[in-house]
């Protein structure tokens, strides 16, 4: 009969696989409203921020004090640190009894006696240099809500502590104004933590970093590393921080109804604060005696314990202590222990009596320990998803009484966090001190992240600009460009402003077809292009131009075109039609005509000999006579930044300003032809093509030139030119980042200072990993695996740097990029004489376009810089290749049929 009565209670206290998988799943629900601003002010789970960035990585040294508040302590440490990976910190502490009274007295009396045990502590430690200032680490088990790791609101007191006045206050104030006020030693409360949090620093091993803390002590609670940007309540978005999940409080909204059992209701109702905590009641050394207490009344008022009748010891509160229900449950002394612990209690129990004490107590440890486990292994999953892993490995640092109480807990744990989340492999680590040890770490870690930032800080500043640099630029480009247009050949100003003999933009009425040539991008490409009512077709080929051809003679390179040319007219058919052709020939040129382009120096990696003085069309059409190939007629010779407005021009009649931001970078514009002195007429506009990669190349930017950027330019083919493109286009920032990274590593700052043999090799770094890294929300793993792909053996920290520094980088190009653009708008709307100009940028480029935030920041800065032009940007598609015969069919239209408009004549 008495068993039945057991075996029915210990049902109601069984959990079955499907019920802690569907708890798991709820408190993940409530993780995530605990996370999410939204919904933060109602979760059950507060899932506080603890600006904790990052754990402890070995290289922490020197001299940290801890202060710990416990129940009825205070334990004061001294712990020092030897950079040896935290193999053997060196610790002194101290323990002072804590008055019952100052407990439920005025906060400042607390403080006081906080600070008083530490003077004594430290009168007692003797720390030498009586000025030297001690940072400490505050560990303060309560919730917080913090704003910084200084800085910390006491939510509500707990665990018996009812101090007037600090509810509400920030608690490291408090301290730190009471250790002030002692007047006695210089310390400074840098980091203010739980225990929690100690016990998952306490934990990390070199390279193998602990991000899980779990103390199911008295009460229970966890902390992990989240990824920073999931942390809706905290600021910071890139890497890691520390979240104190505040889980005892998961139920509180009846998440946790379908587990809790009459004896559970009863714990609850004679508890201090009915209704709350409810996880925590489950599972926390306060409440396991209790819960086994209530489940013995009940079966001993049936009648099925003690030979029946009533048994009033078990009326009383708090009879079972947490520690002798864990030592019931041992297999060897369980039974014994069970007999004296009911003797004690003035029971005479029977052995079956002993065996269902054993019995229920088993239930209710099993049950707290898979309680847990469900909690672990929501954490866990958390980790695995928002790290978008297949499988996470994780250390778990755990502590408290009932973990240590009895091995089968932490079996229990192990093993069901196994089943329910099996994803995850993680290793439980019991944490030695996590209060004192690991509040050290936290100290450490705090400041050895304070000295980083402030190095890396210094490092970057040269690399942010302010609204008055950019303006400052942005005059000056616009001073650069007044010089460049001028009649007065001389002042040589670095910004070319070319006339292109491009006087018109595309109305849309263009037909025909026409063939082109790209040369000055990645690639050099042949295309036919016609030109229809239903739109623009084209068909292209890709050839290739021999290294040694890029570097060879003039006759070399365009006898090799005039080839490609044949070939493609052959593939297509065309062999024998003589199409207007239009050449996109992307190199700084002086034009004398449409048709007309004297070449003034190679860029991009070009140095063909025989070229730089001499008009490229011409040299065209003698290596077509050369060959033999007689059906040429080149009629107009572009550069790329034309090509891209007059494509997107096509589309979009606003269109009179063309950019490019790929290899390098360039822009055209549309210009008064009474403003351009370097041709003959007043009427009209022309395109002027700015070679602005130039600018600065007369020393006018010398200023915002970092060290960084003259490795960059000492180590190019062109050093001392094209000075404002290596600043922003794609052949230079990979390596801009590049030698910023080799700063870091040998500030020992990244890479934890080990050289990288790899990181010196040039251009190792491209541009197209900044963009592969800068992508929002992009986890961090791919940053790693990127870094990784470069045989970069970077560490978590090293890629959340890493990222910054791309970061940096990119906003600076975008930056310069806008003062530029500025400066060109600016213009045309004071040339037009307009209060406002509407106006549409084509661009094109490969940087602009793949890189995740650059059109992002250039269109943001322009507007501040430019706020009276309204500026609409527009992603040109192959404006080299359609541009081309773009320009070609407008010179058609306006000088073939309807006879020849007189073009301007060069001086
Ligand atoms: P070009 O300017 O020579 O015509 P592109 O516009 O294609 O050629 O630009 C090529 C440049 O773009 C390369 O120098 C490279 O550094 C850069 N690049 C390539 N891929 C990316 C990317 N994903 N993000 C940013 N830049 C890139
Ligand atoms: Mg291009």
């Amino acid at each position: 009969m008495s068993r039945y009565q057991v075996q029915r209670v210990l049902l109601e206290l069984t959990l079955s696989l499907e019920t802690l998988q569907a708890v798991k799943g709820r408190l993940q629900e409530a993780m995530a409203e605990g996370l999410s601003r939204q919904t933060h002010a109602r979760a059950t789970v507060q899932m506080l921020p603890t600006y904790i960035c990052s754990t402890p990585d070995g290289t922490e040294k020197g001299d940290f004090l801890v202060v710990e508040l416990r129940r009825s302590h205070v334990r004061t440490l001294w712990v020092t640190l030897a950079g040896d990976g935290n193999q053997s910190p060196q610790l002194q502490d101290q323990l002072f009894d804590m008055p019952e009274d100052i407990t439920q007295g005025k906060g400042e009396a607390l403080f006081n006696f906080i600070a008083q045990c530490l003077c004594q502590f430290l009168d007692g430690v003797c720390p030498g240099d009586p000025q030297q200032r001690l940072p400490l680490g505050f560990v303060f088990p309560f919730s917080c809500r913090q704003t910084r790791l200084d800085q910390g609101e006491l939510i509500a007191w707990s665990k018996g502590f009812h101090c007037s006045e600090v509810e509400g206050q920030d608690v490291v104030q408090l301290l730190q104004a009471a250790i002030n006020k002692q007047e006695r030693y210089h310390v400074d409360v840098v980091a203010l933590m739980n225990n929690t949090v100690g016990t998952m620093m306490s934990c990390s091993t070199e390279g193998m970093p602990c991000e899980v803390g779990l103390v199911i002590d008295v009460g229970t609670n966890s902390c992990f590393m989240a990824e920073a940007w999931h942390v809706e309540m905290a600021e910071e978005t890139s890497g890691r921080m520390c979240v104190n999940t505040e889980w005892g409080s998961f139920g509180d909204n009846g998440a946790l109804s379908d587990v809790l059992t009459c004896y559970d209701q009863r714990v609850d109702e004679e508890s201090a604060k009915p209704g709350e905590k409810r996880f925590e009641k489950l599972v926390g050394g306060l409440y396991l005696g209790e819960i086994v207490r209530h489940v013995l009344a009940k079966l001993a008022a049936e009648g099925a314990l003690f030979g029946g009748g009533g048994v009033p010891v078990l009326g009383t509160k708090d009879v079972f202590k947490t520690q002798q229900v864990l030592e019931m449950i041992d297999d060897e002394a369980g039974l014994a222990t069970a007999r004296s612990t009911l003797q004690a209690l003035g029971l005479a129990p029977s052995e079956q009596d002993c065996c269902h004490v054993q019995q229920v107590c088993r239930a209710v440890v099993t049950r707290a320990a898979e309680l847990c486990a469900a909690g672990l292994a929501a954490i866990l999953s958390h980790m695995c998803q928002s790290r978008e892993l297949e499988q996470l490995k994780a250390n778990v640092g755990v502590d408290g009484a009932v973990y240590r109480g009895h091995a089968r807990f932490g079996e229990i744990l192990q093993r069901v966090t196994k089943l329910l989340a099996p994803e995850c492999i993680a290793t439980l680590i019991p944490s030695v001190d996590g209060g004192g040890r690991g509040a050290a770490m936290v100290t450490a870690v705090a400041l050895r992240l304070a000295a980083q930032r402030r190095e890396v800080d210094q490092l970057l500043a040269p690399l942010w600009l302010s609204p008055t640099d950019l303006q400052h630029v942005q005059a000056l480009m616009r001073q650069e460009m007044e010089l460049g247009l001028a009649q007065d050949t001389n002042v040589q100003a670095s910004v070319r402003m070319l006339p292109t003999y491009v006087c018109g933009t595309p109305d849309g009425t263009e037909r025909g077809d026409f063939l082109a040539l790209d040369l000055g991008g990645t690639n050099f490409r042949v295309l036919v292009v016609h030109l229809a009512q239903d739109g623009i077709h084209m068909v292209s080929e890709i050839y290739v131009i021999p290294l040694a051809v890029m570097q060879g003679t003039s006759e070399a390179l365009f006898d090799h075109i005039i080839d490609c040319i044949v070939d493609f007219q052959q593939k297509q058919g065309l062999t024998g039609q003589r199409l207007p052709l239009g050449f996109t020939f992307s190199f700084p040129c002086q034009q004398l005509g449409l048709d007309k382009a004297v070449l003034l120096s190679w860029t991009k990696g070009f140095s063909v000999s025989g070229c730089v003085g001499h008009d490229v069309v011409q040299l065209l059409r003698e290596a077509a006579q050369r060959k033999q190939h007689c059906a040429l007629d080149v009629v107009a010779v572009v550069n790329d930044t034309v090509g891209t407005m007059m494509s997107c021009g096509y589309d979009d009649p606003n269109c009179e300003i063309g950019l490019i931001v790929g290899t390098g970078t360039n822009a055209c514009y549309m210009e008064e032809m009474k403003n351009v002195g370097t041709v003959e007429g007043e009427e009209g506009r022309m395109c002027i093509n700015m070679e602005w990669g130039a600018f600065g190349d007369n020393g006018c930017l010398d200023d915002i030139f970092t060290d960084f950027d003259r490795l960059v330019d000492e180590q190019t083919i062109n050093p001392g030119k094209q000075r404002f493109e290596k600043l922003i286009s794609g052949m230079y920032l990979g390596e801009i980042v590049r030698y910023i990274l080799l700063a870091l590593v040998e500030k020992h700052i990244l890479f934890r200072g080990k050289p990288s043999p790899k990181l010196q090799t040039r251009d190792i770094f491209q541009t197209k990993f900044l963009s592969a890294i800068e992508i929002d929300g992009l986890g961090l793993r791919r940053v790693r695996a990127i870094l990784q792909d470069l045989e970069l053996d970077a560490s978590f920290e090293d890629s959340v740097l890493v990222r910054e520094v791309c970061q940096a980088v990119s906003l600076r190009a975008a930056q310069l990029c806008a003062a530029g653009l500025a400066a060109v708008t600016e213009k045309m709307r004071e040339s037009r004489g307009l209060a406002q100009l509407a106006v549409t940028v084509g661009v094109d480029g490969t940087l602009y376009k793949l890189h995740p935030r650059f059109s992002q920041h250039l269109q943001r800065t322009l507007q501040d810089l430019a706020p009276r032009c309204a500026v609409t940007f527009m992603p040109s598609e192959d404006g080299s290749g359609k541009g081309a015969a773009l320009v070609a069919a407008v010179h058609c239209r306006a000088t073939r049929p309807p006879g020849p408009l007189p073009p301007p004549q060069p001086q």
